[in-house]
């Protein structure tokens, strides 16, 4: 059998905003309704900075509102949670996202359960969190579920079709990435294994993986070697590394697989660039909209 796919998070994302911007012209057109994100940033770090903008732009390209508030990193917690309370009852905001990391003296957790459940179109709230863990209809998080349609495209493109009863490991546990995935992965009936900084042997797990997730935030930690063959490889890290180039150093993003070494192995894999990462903001978008149908009383879009 044919080895090393790579999968094309890039172009499946393109083609889900496609999709998605025809949804919200109908949503206009149907009921005059266009649906509104606003994304919260509180100080200056550079990357939050890019991400934000990225986030504004595409949100404007599928054609709904995009509303960006810029907080001084010097906005006390208060404020801030004044201002959440301010947009969960302004019935022309469908999604809020805060942007994290938040500066250190505010407490993420309080600020983001702060937010509305049905407008918490980033998934982190506890109520959002534990619908996914009981399998009720939440919001889920943007990146495991932009992980999860590109792998089951993936497992039906080049295998059964079917991810039940594979075992799927994912090597991270934050919040935001691997736990959720894990919960996604389990219903759909893998056997999941989350490993993490203390996990024993963990290139032995690796090499027991049917699927296997990186969601580290370490440049190329999973080694070639770790992939069993015929797996399926998501990887979620983006990190930004100083290579030496024809004039110097110069800084390029990489993921949490070593690509090249891992690909042989593989029966398909994400890229970084341009794996998980365009499916992470698509999602952001698709949350945004169904988020805007429910607060309507209208269906979700399929
Ligand atoms: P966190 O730092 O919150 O979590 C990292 C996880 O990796 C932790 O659970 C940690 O274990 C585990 N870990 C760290 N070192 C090791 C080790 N040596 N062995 C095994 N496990 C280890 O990161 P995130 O989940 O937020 O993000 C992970 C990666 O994904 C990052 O590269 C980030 O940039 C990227 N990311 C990409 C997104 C996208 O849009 N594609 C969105 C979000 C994140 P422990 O819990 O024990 O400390």
């Amino acid at each position: 059998t044919s080895m090393g796919h790579i999968i094309d998070g890039f172009g499946y994302a393109k083609g889900l905003r496609e999709r998605l911007a025809v949804k919200v012209a109908e949503l206009k057109a149907t009921q005059g309704i266009t649906p509104c994100l606003v994304v919260v940033i509180v100080g200056e770090d550079p990357a939050s900075q890019i991400y934000v903008k990225n986030k504004g732009e595409s949100t404007i390209a599928v054609g709904m509102d995009s509303r960006t508030i810029t907080l001084p990193d010097t906005t006390t917690e208060a404020d801030l949670l004044k201002l959440i309370a301010e947009l969960n009852a302004d019935a022309a905001v469908n999604g809020i996202l805060v942007q994290l990391p938040l500066p250190k003296h505010m407490s993420s957790l309080k600020v983001i359960d702060a937010i509305d459940p049905l407008k918490d179109v980033d998934g982190f709230h506890v109520e959002n969190a534990g619908k996914l863990a009981v399998g009720l209809d939440g919001i889920v998080p943007c990146t495991p579920l932009g992980s999860l349609m590109l792998l089951k495209d993936a497992v039906k493109t080049y295998g059964g079709g079917s991810l039940a009863g594979m075992n799927a490991v994912i090597v991270g546990r934050s919040n935001i990435v691997g736990k959720p995935m894990a919960q996604l992965l389990l219903n759909q009936d893998c056997t999941v294994t989350i490993a993490h900084s203390k996990t024993k042997n963990l290139k032995e797990l690796c090499l027991t993986a049917d699927i296997l997730v990186a969601a580290v935030g370490r440049p190329k930690f999973i080694a070639g070697d770790w992939v069993k063959d015929g797996a399926y490889v998501i990887d979620v890290g983006i990190n930004r590394i100083e290579v030496d180039g024809p004039d110097g150093k110069k800084s390029k993003v990489v993921g949490d697989v070593d690509f090249d070494a891992a690909k042989p192995h593989a029966k398909a894999i994400t890229p970084v660039p341009r794996g998980v990462g365009p499916m992470t903001i698509a999602c952001l978008l698709n949350n945004t909209l169904h988020a805007a149908c429910l607060q309507h009383g209208l269906p979700a879009p399929e």
